[in-house]
């Protein structure tokens, strides 16, 4: 026995030596390779060879692994090494290694960082020296002051001990995007590395750097997507279900919420981010071969970052391309067309909290089969800051796509390692510019007035603004500023020309500010504080002019969240403000409420804030009627949609309203105005199983004010006939793919279905809802019923291609849609003005509201079916035939009698042209006036159409219809061009949706009909 364990060593050995052989060793801190006296773990070591297609796929640092006799590897956990073929791990498997990679070394440390929507775990593992990870607490203590240099009195001699002192962290996260699914499993032996490898090269960054790694953001996407990849691999040779859900509410999109804020695992991330104080935030996706630094990026950039965090930028992204193109790996680069515009994505926490954003797009296959693949001419062909790129055509592995992961951190954790007091000084100095704002680039700080009349809405922005991290103050008395003036903007159809010179007119002079004073109990947000910059970008106006070189935005260009949220934020140059006596907010934020006065009957003032809408289903029990006009009472003036409460005892008014942070007044009658019944409306959004990503943020809008629905898809519309029975009001929030016609018809009924339940084998799918088959459609069964549904009573909304679908199908009668020539409207904050104050869907709006849209259909109206709508007189600048008289004057025929020439009825491009006699008569199309569309709210004047972000070629959609009501016989069809749900950003226009609901069997409530 004993000498056939001798030879079994020596084989081993052997093997070990063959292995090692042929891996570059190195004892140079500086450049990477194994240690000579460290030992490979050679069968892992084998398969990491076995497992890569190509010799040029992998580099020094990840062609071996260290073997370690106590901390175990990857394969403990996956039965194979990290990125092998055919195994994507659970969230479970990968917490689970991790963990065991805690008991085994000190090196590691894993902390739990909050729930999913769905409940699932989320982590951060903290890998360094011995001595870091025993001192994290000591080293954050210092990094904290780093962070806030008003804690050292801005004194750059405690910054440079402190930096001194100091070990930067730098944070990775993997896999928010959850059919880009390498990170993990790359994630997990990076760990491993970093805690065991012993060469000089990995042992610069165990010493120097705190690296902390998120495995899994999206974790309830990450689950789901393994129950997929399960389900392809037993039923091989058949189409698999694309991945519908990720997180609960949004695929995609998990990674634009950095702005609002609204998913969990924003909120963990952020605050993971914020806790440790880190340097860096370091994303990682797939979707580019094979490795695209996408730090860099391309033009504009944000316009509110610091430019020594763009230098950084620079600095990391070239040194990880240049790095990896001398170990010969081709197809790594960066630029590339990605804009750094919208601070949306995750890793632009760090970019807005003082630290460095970066994000690696790899190449993968969407699970862990290995794949010959084709790319496209613009993937594969050298351009200027992509001189070795990808090949055409390769076999590609999830082996290759760890390689890159791990190569391309590794190289930046080193060059971090190498200059972290220089990172570090640069996170103090961006730290402290931060504080300097005011007397620098400015403003002095933005104020959020007391006079506001949307105090809750103002309150959710400011908390906001306080999960951001920032500190918020309020004024203890009354202050006056300077504050701009704000002229009429000019637009391209003024034409005005430019002041003086060329002999023209000067304008006169006029004042640049005001002196403007705002009451006690107004919020200031302070530019003199660590994370003002995220508050200055937030709150700030954004023009992307429609001549940037950048002709593709990546994402929304336009976000002013004051502007979206409907309340009023000023923006404070004059330092004076911040002499303002103020206090600290403690704790969050909240709209003072009260209930005033004596009675038995409520009234709450309609400001078109989503806490009305709550009330409603708050006070289940309670008669609540709706104020059809203005009215006045004990001194308070109501708008229109006031909420009139009756049988509800004072205690739980009181309560709801504390809940809410709104203000009620009690009183013993009811005042005497017209109004009319709100009940409860039994809701349900309907969703189709092309995409579920943009109703996600509807449902989640509604979960988060506690407003119930029922969830729907239109499998279910299309089997049921009689949708009253259950329902009074369908949300069917934008499809967002495939259009009208796919909705109807669904995906090709040819090949295998295409399940999404839940089953053991798929234990994570099917949890909001379920089919056995994915491809069916709406189908014209669909669309009756949903017509039925309106017919009956039902309140349909639509939204952006929903609105195309019901206009397009006939469900709504005069009503049609201009295709766009040459707008371009991306993602941008729209002026939008009332058309009709007194429809219910405007209840408590002002002119003038901020509306977000996105190339939304452009309506025209008609009095009759089958009409374009449209201006019928002549356009305007259009000449008159040749003829007669001067350019005013009519034509005159020769040889007759003179004849009068009747007046062309004049509309505006948001109204119906009247018709005339000539066109009424034994017209079977005329609408009758009852049925003709109301128009509610419709687009700003060009020249005033865009508030923030891009608008070209605004003239095709500006006054056209934006919120159109149709009454259809019994029912109604509200359709939006504008998105009033989005992103949890625009709380200003939810209220268009939600008094559309609280009224959706009284929408005809003052409505003036047409005469004829
Ligand atoms: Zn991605």
């Amino acid at each position: 026995m004993r000498s056939h364990s001798f030879i079994i060593k020596i084989f081993a050995l052997l093997a070990l030596f063959l292995i090692a052989g042929s891996i570059l060793a190195s004892d140079r801190p500086d450049q990477p390779g194994r240690s000579p006296a460290q030992p490979v773990d050679d069968e892992y070591t084998r398969k990491i060879l076995e497992y890569t297609t190509k010799p040029y796929f992998k580099s020094p640092l990840v062609d071996y692994l260290p073997a370690s006799p106590t901390v175990p590897t990857p394969k403990a956990v996956l039965g194979d090494i990290a990125g092998a073929p055919g195994k994507l791990p659970y969230s479970a498997e990968v917490y689970r290694y991790m963990r065991m990679l805690e008991k085994a070394t000190p090196r590691v440390r894993v902390y739990s960082i909050g729930t999913t929507e769905e409940g699932r775990e989320m982590i951060a593992v903290a890998v360094g020296s011995d001595e870091n990870i025993a001192k994290l607490e000591e080293n954050r203590a210092r990094l904290a002051k780093l962070a806030d240099p008003r804690t050292i009195n801005m004194d750059d001699s405690t910054a440079d001990t402190l930096v001194t002192e100091s070990t930067p962290i730098y944070y990775i996260t993997g896999t928010i995007h959850s059919p880009e699914t390498g990170a993990p499993t790359a994630l997990m032996e990076l760990a491993y590395r970093i805690a065991v490898d012993d060469s000089p090269y990995i042992k610069t960054i165990r010493d120097n750097v705190i690296t902390l790694i998120t495995p899994i953001v999206e974790v309830d996407g990450r689950d789901r997507m393994a129950d997929v990849y399960n389900w392809h691999l037993a039923h091989p040779g058949e189409n698999y279900p694309p991945l519908l859900y990720w997180g609960k509410y949004v695929a995609h999109d998990n990674n634009r919420d950095a702005m609002g804020l609204t998913l969990k695992l924003s909120e963990n991330i952020l605050n993971t981010y914020l806790h440790w104080k880190a340097q860096v935030l370091h994303d990682l996706h797939e979707s580019v071969p094979y490795l695209y630094d996408n730090t860099i990026g391309d033009e504009p950039y944000n316009a509110w970052l610091d430019p020594i965090l763009t230098d950084e930028w620079q600095l990391l992204g070239w040194k990880n391309v240049s790095e990896m193109t001398k170990f010969g790996m081709p197809g790594v680069f960066t630029h590339g067309t990605f804009d750094t515009w919208s601070p949306g994505y995750l890793m632009f926490m760090a970019a807005t909290h003082n630290g460095i954003s970066r994000l690696y797009e790899t190449f993968g296959n969407g699970g862990a089969d290995t794949v010959e693949r084709e790319l496209q001419p613009g993937e594969y062909e050298r351009t200027w800051y992509r001189q070795n790129p990808p090949m055409p055509k390769t076999l590609w592995s999830q082996r290759n796509n760890n390689n890159y992961e791990q190569t391309g951190l590794l190289i930046s954790l080193h060059f971090f390692a190498e200059n972290s007091k220089m990172f570090l000084h640069n996170f103090y100095l961006k730290s402290k510019r931060s504080i300097l704002k005011p007397q620098n680039e400015g403003p002095a700080a933005y104020v959020f007035p007391a006079d506001d009349p949307r105090l809750v809405d103002q309150a959710a922005l400011l908390r906001l603004l306080q999960r951001q991290g920032c500190e918020i103050s309020r004024a203890r008395e009354a202050f006056t500023v300077d504050i701009p003036v704000r002229r009429p903007p000019r637009g391209p159809e003024e034409g005005a020309p430019a002041a003086g010179g060329d002999g023209q007119q000067p304008r006169r002079p006029q004042p640049k500010t005001e002196a403007h004073t705002f009451p006690a109990g107004s919020y200031i947000v302070r530019m003199d504080q660590p994370y003002s910059r995220i508050a200055d970008m937030l709150l700030d106006y954004q023009y992307w002019s429609p001549t940037d070189p950048q002709r593709s935005p990546y994402d929304d260009t336009g976000w002013t969240f004051g502007e979206l949220f409907n309340v009023k934020v000023v923006r404070v140059t004059q330092p004076k403000v911040l002499e303002a006596p103020v206090e600290r907010v403690q704790g969050e934020v909240k709209a003072s409420s009260a209930v005033n006065g004596n009675g038995t009957v409520f009234l709450v003032n309609n400001a078109a804030e989503p806490a009305l809408i709550q009330l409603r289903y708050r006070l289940k029990s309670a008669e609540i009627s709706v104020a059809e006009d203005p009215f006045e009472a004990s001194g308070h003036k109501y708008n229109r949609g006031s909420f009139i409460i009756h049988k509800v005892d004072a205690a739980e008014m009181a309560r709801v309203a504390t809940d809410l942070g709104i203000q009620a007044a009690a009183a013993d009658s009811a005042p005497s105005v017209k109004s009319h019944p709100a009940r409860a409306a039994r809701i349900a959004i309907l969703h189709s199983w092309q995409a579920t990503q943009t109703e996600g943020w509807w449902r989640m809008a509604l979960d988060k004010l506690g407003i119930p629905y029922e969830y729907i898809s239109t499998q279910k519309v299309a089997k049921d006939s009689d949708l009253n029975l259950k329902f009074d009001v369908i949300l069917f929030p934008p499809v967002g793919r495939g259009g009208p016609q796919q909705i109807i018809a669904g995906l090709p009924m040819w090949g295998n279905p295409l399940p999404w339940k839940k089953t053991s084998l798929t234990p994570n799918m099917g949890t909001d809802d379920s089919t056995d088959d994915i491809r069916p459609g709406l189908g014209w069964t669909g669309l009756e019923n949903l017509q039925r549904f309106v017919q009956r009573g039902g309140l349909l909304v639509t939204v952006m291609d929903t609105s195309d679908l019901a206009v397009e199908y006939g469900l709504t009668q005069g009503v049609s849609i201009a295709r766009p020539q040459r707008l371009k409207l991306v993602g941008s904050v729209i002026k939008s003005r009332l058309v009709d104050g007194a429809s219910p869907i405007a209840y408590g709006y002002d002119d003038g509201v901020s509306i977000y849209s996105f190339q939304g259909p452009i309506f025209n109206v008609s009095n009759s079916v089958g009409g374009r709508g449209g201006r019928r007189f002549q356009p305007e600048g259009e000449e008159r035939t040749t003829g007669r008289g001067t350019r005013g004057d009519p034509d005159t025929p020769q040889g007759r009698p003179t004849a009068d020439i009747p007046e062309e009825p004049r509309s505006e491009a948001w109204q119906a042209t009247p018709l005339t006699d000539e066109q009424r008569r034994n017209n079977v199309g005329l609408i009758p006036p009852v049925y003709r569309p109301r128009v509610v709210f419709r687009y700003a004047d060009n020249r005033e159409l865009l508030v923030s972000g891009l608008v070209d070629g605004g003239t095709e959609i500006a006054q056209h219809a934006a919120v159109i009501d149709v009454p259809v016989d019994r029912g109604h069809i509200v359709l939006f061009s504008n998105n009033p749900i989005w992103r949890g950003e625009t709380i200003g226009s939810y209220s268009m949706v939600f008094n559309a609901i609280v009224n959706f069997d009284n929408l005809n409530a003052g409505r003036k009909l047409d005469e004829k």
